[in-house]
C-alpha cells in the first residue's frame, strides 16, 4: 500500500481515508514482521503531524516495533516525547526502522529487545528504560499474543499460559515495576480489544486476556487516581498488522478482514495513534478508567 501523506488533522472522509484492502492469504512465523506484510501497513510515517501535546515526556511502549505500537511510537515522538521501544529480539529489523523514524524527528529512541513472558525481563525492561530516558512518565502496555485455534480440544496448555503471560501478567509486572518511577501527572494506557466484549469463537485465550485488561485498567485507575496517575485503555477493532498473519486469524478470513465494520474496511495502525496521544496528554486530565474504542463503528459497551 502506498502510505498516505495527508495528515490526520485534514478534513477527509473516513471511508476513503485509507483503501479498503483485501489481504491475500499469507503466513509468517510468530511474531510477524511489518516489513513482510502484504499489503504494507500505514503507521503514519509520512502523515502523522505533531502539535506539541507530549513535549518533554518520557515514554515506554511495548510491542513498539510494528503495528499499533509502532504508530503510537512515531506519534509520541512527533508530539515531543522521547521513546523507549520494547519488542522481541526477532523483530530487530522492524524496531530499527521505527527507531530511525523517531530519530528523524529529533527525539530519542531507545531500543530494548526482550521476551516479556519472562518475569525478570519485565523488571529489566523498566529499569533499562528509566535509566536510558532519565525517568518515566508515560507507559503504553501494548504487546500482545494472538493465536487462533478453532477447537478448545486443540488449544494446548502451553499456549493458554503463554498468552496470559504475555498479555496480562506482563502488563501487571511492568506496571508494578514502573510506578515507583512515575511522578504525578504520569499516564498508563493499556491495549485491550473489541474481543473483550465481543469474543470470537476461535480466540478463547486471547479474548479472555483482553477482558482481564479492561477490568485491570478500571480497577487500577481508581487505585492510582489519588496519586495523580491516570490509567486508561484503547480497544482496537480490526487493524491491519503482523499479528493477523502470524496465526492471529484463520487464513481464509484474511481477504475479508475488517470488511464487516460499519466503515466497511480494516483500520490502519496510524488511525489508533491519536487515541493513545489523547489519553497520554494532560488535556485528558478528567478521563480515567476509560476504554476508548477505535473500531470502525461496531457498537460496544
Ligand atoms: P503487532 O504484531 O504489530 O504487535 C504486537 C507486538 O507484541 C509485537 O510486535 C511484539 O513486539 C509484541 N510481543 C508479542 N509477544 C511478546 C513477548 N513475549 N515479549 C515482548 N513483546 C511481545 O500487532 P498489533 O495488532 O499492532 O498488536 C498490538 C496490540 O493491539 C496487541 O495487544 C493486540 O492484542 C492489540 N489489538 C490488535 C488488534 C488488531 O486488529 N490488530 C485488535 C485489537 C487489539
Ligand atoms: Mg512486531
Amino acid at each position: 500500500m502506498h502510505e498516505n501523506s495527508t495528515d490526520q488533522l485534514t478534513f477527509q472522509n473516513p471511508v476513503t481515508r485509507f483503501p479498503d484492502i483485501s489481504p491475500p492469504v499469507q503466513d509468517q512465523p510468530e511474531p510477524g514482521l511489518d516489513r513482510e506484510l502484504v499489503p504494507r501497513t500505514d503507521r503514519g510515517r509520512r502523515s502523522y503531524r505533531g502539535t506539541g501535546r507530549l513535549e518533554g515526556r518520557r515514554a515506554l511502549i511495548t510491542g513498539a516495533d510494528s503495528g499499533i505500537g509502532a504508530a503510537v511510537a512515531i506519534a509520541f515522538a512527533r508530539e515531543g516525547a522521547d521513546v523507549a521501544l520494547s519488542y522481541l529480539p526477532a523483530e530487530e529489523a522492524d524496531a530499527q526502522e521505527i527507531g530511525a523514524v523517531i530519530e528523524e524527528t529529533g527525539r530519542r529512541a531507545v531500543l530494548l529487545p526482550g521476551d516479556l513472558s519472562d518475569r525478570d525481563a519485565c523488571e529489566r525492561l523498566v529499569a533499562d528504560a528509566v535509566e536510558a530516558l532519565g525517568g518515566l512518565d508515560a507507559l503504553v502496555n501494548n504487546a500482545g499474543k494472538q493465536i487462533s485455534v478453532e477447537d478448545i480440544a486443540d488449544l494446548p496448555d502451553e499456549q493458554w499460559t503463554k498468552t496470559f503471560e504475555t498479555n496480562i501478567h506482563a502488563m501487571y509486572r511492568i506496571t508494578r515495576a514502573a510506578l515507583p518511577h512515575m511522578p504525578s501527572g504520569s499516564t498508563i494506557v493499556n491495549t485491550t480489544s473489541i474481543q473483550a466484549y465481543k469474543p470470537s469463537a476461535h480466540l478463547l485465550d486471547y479474548a479472555s486476556t483482553k477482558a482481564a485488561i479492561n477490568n485491570f485498567t478500571k480497577g487500577l485507575a481508581q487505585q492510582l487516581a489519588p496519586r495523580g496517575i491516570r490509567v486508561n485503555a484503547v480497544a482496537p477493532g480490526p487493524i491491519w498488522t503482523p499479528l493477523q498473519v502470524s496465526d492471529g486469524q484463520p487464513k481464509e478470513a484474511l481477504p475479508e478482514f475488517g470488511k464487516d465494520t460499519p466503515l466497511g474496511r480494516a483500520g490502519q495502525p496510524t488511525e489508533l495513534a491519536p487515541a493513545y496521544v489523547f489519553l497520554t496528554s494532560p488535556e485528558s486530565s478528567y478521563v480515567l478508567g476509560e476504554t476508548l474504542n477505535v473500531n470502525g463503528g461496531t457498537p460496544s459497551p
